[in-house]
């Protein structure tokens, strides 16, 4: 048995998950989250071959290994404005376009992306905010709660106590990424971690509209619990 046969009789025990750490490692190098199989068959380890011999096919070997699908035509408006919030709240203020293409951010799509379908990276900007600033309340329920003597039914809510994706990104951007009671940030500290917390709790009442959210980092919303009493704190 030549050295080059017990090579290749080796190259056919690489698991699936080398293969996905292998094509993370060579998007993180070419800082894409679309590699091709040209791209992978310059710097990847095993080449594009065996990768689809492994995973089937590329753009199902790029899906398992937690990357973006390379020219993948049916990505949604809602996806790429999603996670253009998503990358916001992370880094605490606006993002560059040039920071929209890593996992270090957390963002799922690369700049080009949204180059090809908004023409630009503050064309996408513009449209995102117009996107999350129309359909941030369009999750609320239609009906009016009526006057009501009980309190059971003025305990009614219109809205779901969840904050909406779109609202969350509204509140959190309103509020420049900053906690409103103590000042701290993901842009001064990247540790911080943001919440949109109901000002007067849902449980107790309050719905989930923009006036009654406000922005507060982990350690203040916690703090904020504390102060209550035990039952109460259940409720929050
Ligand atoms: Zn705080």
């Amino acid at each position: 048995m030549t050295a080059n046969f017990q090579v290749r009789l080796n190259r056919r025990d690489i698991t699936s998950e080398e293969i996905a750490e292998d094509l993370r490692r060579v998007a993180a190098k070419l800082e894409t989250q679309a590699i091709t199989k040209i791209q992978y068959d310059e710097h990847g380890n095993f080449g594009a071959t065996t990768v689809l011999r492994k995973l089937g096919s590329w753009n199902g070997a790029l899906l398992k290994s937690g990357l973006e699908v390379a020219n993948r035509q049916d990505i949604s408006n809602d996806e790429l404005f999603e996670n253009i919030a998503n990358v916001w709240t992370k880094i605490g203020r606006q993002p560059f376009g040039r920071e929209v293409k890593g996992k270090s951010v957390g963002s799922l799509f690369s700049l080009a992306t949204y180059e090809k379908r908004f023409g630009s990276w503050n064309k996408a900007l513009l449209a995102f905010a117009r996107y999350v600033e129309l359909d941030s309340g369009a999750e609320e329920s239609q009906q009016p709660s009526e006057p009501s003597r009980h309190l059971k039914v003025n305990m009614r809510r219109r809205t779901p106590r969840d904050v909406n994706w779109r609202l969350r990104a509204k509140v959190l951007i309103k509020h420049s990424c900053i906690c409103q009671m103590c000042g701290d940030s993901p842009a001064k500290n990247p540790n911080t971690i943001l919440h949109v917390d109901h000002i007067l709790a849902w449980a107790n009442g309050g719905e989930t509209v923009e006036e009654n959210l406000q922005t507060l980092c982990e350690k203040c919303n916690i703090g904020k619990s504390d102060q209550l009493l035990p039952d109460q704190r259940l409720l929050t």
